[in-house]
């Protein structure tokens, strides 16, 4: 790891400031990706802004929908009573990350900020329309997921929350790399009064929606209506761990696997 500058800034503003001001300068949240990155000299900024300090990115709220802040861990997500009770589908996708060491210390905003094409959270905000919320605008779903590891954020801009519309229904399952736990598929299916949403994380360099498993499950919200549904493997990923024909094969199993658990 080459040295760096390390500011713990305690208000969004001046956190925003040292990010636009220190020339690669980087936020750092639960360090889960990032160290690791840092210590492999993948990256080596010159600062850390840490974001552990800033008031109100941490915990959960209700309303007309559940807000989380960025600096929320994973594994709080998992055990909050609300997001049982309101979005099941969300607490059981944030137990599925990693392991205790990743859940107790990696935080929403960041899994988010990094869009790993295998991450988890990404097919839950996507497959939920949810809204990310940063320092200085609200972004949708549909607008934040540009591709591989990138995102509408723009230099300075931190995400300081992100909003969930509560669903009828919604499921998550997820196909596990064994040794990481990240997604080799997975797919969050969300059922609202005007429609269905599936976002597929994994499969490909991002997270994306299938649009003939919406139409089919808005028609019929039963794992039956999308048994049929193939996806193209197209711009779907081949790695060591899986080829593209089998992960496209994935997507529809793990689709009626998460309508499953979505009708419960
Ligand atoms: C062994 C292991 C297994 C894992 N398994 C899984 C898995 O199964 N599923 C899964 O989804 N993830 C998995 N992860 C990743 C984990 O969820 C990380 O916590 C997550 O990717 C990053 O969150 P973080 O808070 O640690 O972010 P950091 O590592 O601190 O930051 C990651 C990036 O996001 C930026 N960033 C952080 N917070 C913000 C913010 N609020 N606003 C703007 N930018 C920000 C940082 O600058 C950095 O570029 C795993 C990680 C490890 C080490």
């Amino acid at each position: 790891m080459k040295p760096f500058a390390y500011h713990q800034p305690d208000q969004i503003p001046d956190a925003a400031k040292l990010l636009t001001s220190i020339e690669d300068s980087k936020l750092v949240a639960g360090g889960m990706t990032l160290i690791p990155t840092l210590k492999q000299r993948l990256a080596n900024p010159a600062a850390l802004i840490d974001l552990s300090k800033l008031p109100g990115l941490k915990g959960i709220s209700d309303g007309a929908a559940i807000t989380i802040g960025a600096m929320t861990p994973h594994a709080e997500v998992a055990a909050s009573k609300l997001v049982q009770a309101k979005i099941p589908a969300l607490a059981a996708l944030a137990s599925m990350i990693g392991d205790p060491a990743v859940r107790s210390r990696g935080t929403i905003g960041g899994s988010v900020a990094n869009n790993d094409p295998a991450a988890d959270y990404p097919a839950g905000v996507l497959g939920l329309g949810a809204t990310i919320v940063t320092s200085a605008r609200e972004i949708l779903a549909d607008k934040f997921f540009l591709g591989l590891f990138e995102t509408a954020l723009q230099s300075g801009e931190i995400i300081t929350a992100i909003r969930f519309p509560l669903p009828l229904k919604a499921g998550y399952a997820k196909f596990k790399a064994p040794a990481s736990r990240y997604a080799l598929v997975g797919v969050f299916v969300a059922k609202f009064a005007d429609g269905v949403r599936v976002a597929v994380t994994g499969a490909g360099p991002g997270v994306f929606r299938v649009p003939p498993m919406e139409q089919a499950l808005s028609q019929n919200f039963d794992p039956s209506a999308i048994a049929a549904i193939k996806i193209d493997t197209d711009g779907l990923t081949s790695d060591i761990h899986a080829e593209a024909d089998y992960r496209a094969h994935l997507v529809t199993v793990m689709a009626k696997r998460a309508v499953d658990a979505a009708l419960g």
